[in-house]
C-alpha cells in the first residue's frame, strides 16, 4: 500500500543542526521498512522567527537534500505514485521568504516547493500564528503570496497559522487549504489543532489534513498510543473527511509520540489499527497515501495549466 507523510523536520536536523542522517527518526531505511513512498521534508525556518536567519537556513537545507538518502522530486511528479521512498519539499515558516516573492521563486526553481506553512509560531511578514499570536488577517505580502502560490501550484499549509489567516486562505485562494500536521481541537484542545468549522471547510474545498503524531496534540494524558491517533482519524471520517485525511507525522520535530509509532517503520502498525476498527482497504488506501498524492497532482496540474 502506498503511504505518504505530509510533514517531518528531518531536513532541518541534517541541513542546519548538522545531525548525522542515521541519528534521525526518518531515515531511508525506515521509510523503506514502513513502505512510505513519499515523504515531505519541511524546510523549517527555525524557532527565532524573522529575527533569525530563516532565508540562509533555507538555502542550507536546499543544499542538504542529497544527504537525506532518498531521491527528492525537484521537478514534476511521476505519472503514478512511486514504489520506493522519495521526497518532496515544503517550507515551514514563511519568514524564510523575507517578504520577497523573488525568494519564493528562487526556492521553487531550485527544489520545487509543494506546500508553505505561512507562519510557524511567530508573527512574520505574512501573518500571525495560532500559538499565542495576536488576532489578525494576513498582511498585504501574505495576500500577494497566496496569489503567486495559486499560480505556481503551491498549497497553503495552515498548520501553525491563526484562524483569521485560515479563513483568508479559504476565501482568497483557488487551491484548497492544507493542514499538513494538525489534529482535532475538540478532542485535544490546543491552539495548533483545528476547530470543527475548519475541518468542515477543508472537506468542502477538497483540501488535506495530516494527522500529527505528537502526544500533546493527540491527548492531554501525557502519554499516547495508536488508539489516540485513531480517535482523531475517526472523528474526521465521521464528518465525511475520508477523502481529505492522511498523515503528517512531525517526526524529528517531536519529543513524544504514541507507543508503537516512533518512526516511519511503524506505519504498518497504524494501518492495522484502522483494519481492526473495520475500515475497508479502499478507505485505508486513501488515508495512507492516495488523498495526499491526488491533491499534489491536482496542485501541480494547476501550475502547468
Ligand atoms: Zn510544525
Amino acid at each position: 500500500m502506498f503511504i505518504t507523510d505530509a510533514h517531518c523536520d528531518t531536513l532541518r536536523s541534517i541541513g542546519v543542526d548538522r545531525a548525522a542522517p542515521e541519528s534521525c527518526a526518518v531515515t531511508a531505511q525506515r521509510l523503506a521498512q514502513g513502505g512510505v513512498g513519499l515523504q515531505t521534508f519541511a524546510m523549517f525556518a527555525g524557532g527565532k522567527g524573522p529575527a533569525g536567519t530563516p532565508y540562509e537556513d533555507g538555502l542550507a537545507m536546499l543544499g542538504a537534500i542529497d544527504k537525506l538518502g532518498v531521491p527528492v522530486y525537484t521537478g514534476n511528479l511521476p505519472e503514478t505514485a512511486p514504489e520506493t521512498p522519495h521526497g518532496i519539499l515544503s517550507i515551514e515558516g514563511g519568514e524564510m521568504l523575507k517578504g520577497d516573492l523573488k525568494k519564493l521563486e528562487q526556492f521553487d526553481q531550485a527544489g520545487r516547493i509543494r506546500l508553505i506553512a505561512l507562519t510557524w509560531n511567530h508573527e512574520n511578514e505574512i501573518g500571525f500564528p495560532a500559538k499565542a499570536g495576536p488576532k489578525g488577517h494576513l498582511k498585504p505580502f501574505g495576500r500577494a503570496l497566496l496569489q503567486r502560490m495559486d499560480q505556481l501550484g503551491i498549497l497553503a499549509d495552515v498548520s501553525h497559522l491563526n484562524e483569521d489567516g485560515f479563513w483568508d486562505i479559504y476565501d482568497q485562494m483557488e487551491l484548497p487549504p492544507v493542514a499538513s500536521h494538525s489534529n482535532c481541537r475538540w478532542l485535544c484542545p490546543v491552539p495548533r489543532n483545528l476547530r470543527k468549522e475548519q475541518v468542515r471547510a477543508i472537506i468542502e474545498k477538497g483540501g488535506f489534513i495530516g494527522i500529527n503524531f505528537y502526544t500533546y496534540f493527540l491527548t492531554r494524558r501525557g502519554s499516547s498510543n495508536l488508539e489516540d491517533v485513531f480517535r482523531h482519524i475517526d472523528a474526521i471520517c465521521e464528518m465525511g473527511g475520508e477523502n481529505v485525511l492522511g498523515f503528517g507525522s512531525d517526526f524529528d520535530g517531536i519529543d513524544s509520540w504514541p507507543e508503537g509509532l516512533a518512526n516511519p517503520a511503524d506505519f504498518p502498525a497504524l494501518l492495522d489499527v484502522l483494519r481492526r476498527h473495520g475500515y475497508t482497504e479502499s478507505v485505508i488506501a486513501k488515508i495512507a497515501g492516495e488523498n495526499f498524492w491526488n491533491l499534489l497532482k491536482r496542485a501541480e496540474k494547476k501550475r502547468l495549466g
